[in-house]
């Protein structure tokens, strides 16, 4: 079970984490997008935490599913839709099989390739989500997910991108980190963190 006081702590890692880099991902989006992702992001977090009281107060299920939505008001471009879903379809999964974190985060992220229409491998969040769902049904420790997630966002790098904005730039977009993978890891990483 995760108490109120953990989901406040849960809530709190995510939204410091993404304020401190804020900056960093508006440089790596400013590289191949439109330099909006540290703001998109650091918008949305803010407006998750300044509702820490109502949402924490909720069962898990239930705060996931209102963090998403706040997501979805609030972060705007690609991201805020794809980010929405990811924790309203995990909020919607962990209702159905309370306590299955590893089954529950594999379709969420179901949920975001299907919403994004995109895949594993285009140089997107997808490329760091799909490889820490798989290493978390394999039941890695929070300190093997953190490095592959680190690792999985260095591997966007040499890849092309073929979803999202910065496929515009076709193989201008290759030696670029991409910078959903790298929020993607930012989050996961204030997740465990919270949690240690
Ligand atoms: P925008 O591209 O509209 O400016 P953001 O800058 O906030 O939105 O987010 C860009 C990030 O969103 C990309 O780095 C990528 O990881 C992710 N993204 C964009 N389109 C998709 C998609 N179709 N599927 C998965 N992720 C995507
Ligand atoms: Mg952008």
């Amino acid at each position: 079970m995760i108490s109120e006081a953990q989901l406040r702590a849960l809530i709190s890692a995510m939204a410091t984490t993404i304020a401190a880099h804020a900056d960093e991902l508006a440089a790596l989006d400013s590289a191949i997008g439109d330099g909006d992702h540290g703001a998109n992001m650091k918008r949305g977090f803010d407006a998750v935490a300044a509702d820490i009281d109502q949402i924490a107060a909720k069962p898990l299920p239930d705060a996931l599913k209102a963090i998403g939505t706040k997501l979805v008001m609030t972060v705007g471009g690609a991201s805020g839709p794809l980010y929405g879903t990811l924790f309203l379809a995990l909020g919607k999964e962990l209702a159905a099989t309370p306590g299955d974190y590893a089954g529950a985060f594999r379709k969420a992220v179901d949920a975001v390739a299907a919403r994004g229409k995109s895949e594993i491998g285009q140089k997107t969040m997808l490329d760091v989500l799909y490889p820490v769902a798989d290493a978390l049904r394999a039941g890695k420790e929070p300190s093997e997910l953190i490095a592959i997630a680190n690792a999985e966002v260095a591997a966007t790098g040499p890849r092309k991108a073929i979803r999202g904005r910065a496929s515009f730039l076709g193989d201008r977009s290759i030696g670029h980190i991409d910078p959903g993978a790298r929020s993607s890891a930012l989050i996961l990483q204030a997740v465990l963190g919270a949690f240690a």
